[in-house]
């Protein structure tokens, strides 16, 4: 599957690992957008929020969240963070891959664009 994620999942494209479980991965965002920018993603291939978490998924993404206090330990993020998903064409996902955005390490202006 020509997905970077997936890719990533599989070593096939380097990232620099925060985390790691058999359920899911969390990088270091290639980009940041602030001090802290992590991506946190299930191994399996979900598309996006939009359509596509069922019954028979969702638990990756309850999973996900139970996850996340101890991934922003992690991350150093002991005075709060942001978690942002991009959703679909105009929620600017450019990564066919469900993720989180994990973002913090200085104080996040109350406006979210
Ligand atoms: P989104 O725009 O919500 O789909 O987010 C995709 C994020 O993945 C962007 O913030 C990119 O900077 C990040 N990204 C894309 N490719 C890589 C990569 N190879 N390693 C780490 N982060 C990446
Ligand atoms: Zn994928």
């Amino acid at each position: 599957m020509d997905c970077i994620f997936c890719k990533i999942v599989a070593g096939e494209i380097p990232s620099n690992k925060v985390y790691e479980d058999e359920k899911i991965l969390v990088f270091k965002d290639i980009n940041p957008c602030a001090p802290v920018h992590n991506v946190i993603i299930p191994k399996e291939h979900i598309l996006s929020c939009a359509d596509d978490i069922t019954e028979d998924n969702v638990d990756i993404i309850a999973y996900i969240f139970t996850k996340i206090p101890h991934i922003a330990k992690l991350s150093g993020l002991e005075d709060g963070y942001r978690i942002v998903n991009n959703c679909g064409e105009n929620g600017a996902q450019t990564v066919k891959h469900i993720h989180f955005h994990l973002i913090g390490g200085e104080k996040l202006s109350e406006k979210l664009n």
